[in-house]
């Protein structure tokens, strides 16, 4: 089965990414880099009780690196840090092609999977997730995916 790397809903988030926005008020915060495209990202979070209770993200690149931003930010809000990592690893199978998309888990998100036919592409779809992981940790340096 051949996937289209460039499905509608990829299209709309990278034109219109969601929550893409500086926060003032966030409690963490990590920058990304991929220097293999070129994609840049800032990812903001607001963590209250160990709950995302908010997360924004500012940023330049490509399709496939906004379109996962945006969509990682609108499947992160009210979620545990146990389940966000959970959900980077299972976003993480599916890009590089080790497991098929568990879209109970993933929902929309399980779009990406046709990124494991693009390995050059794999980097760019997990910029934000990376990101995601050293803010939840408090990792200081930025992050490159090199
Ligand atoms: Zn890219």
């Amino acid at each position: 089965m051949v996937h289209d790397l460039y499905q509608e809903i990829i299209l709309d988030h990278s034109k219109r990414p969601r929550n893409c926005h500086s926060m003032d008020d966030a409690t963490r915060q990590a920058d990304g880099y991929n220097p293999l495209c070129g994609d840049k990202l800032k990812l903001y979070l607001k963590m209250e009780d160990d709950i995302v209770k908010d997360v924004s993200f500012v940023g330049s690149g490509c399709a496939i690196s906004k379109a996962s931003a945006s969509m990682m930010t609108q499947a992160l809000k009210g979620k545990r840090t146990e389940e966000a990592e959970g959900l980077f690893e299972e976003f993480h199978s599916i890009v590089t092609g080790k497991r098929a998309a568990n879209t109970q888990v993933l929902g929309k998100l399980a779009v990406f999977s046709g990124v494991s036919e693009f390995p050059v592409r794999v980097k760019c779809a997990t910029l934000a997730w990376h990101a995601l992981h050293a803010a939840l940790h408090g990792q200081e340096q930025p992050v490159s995916t090199e």
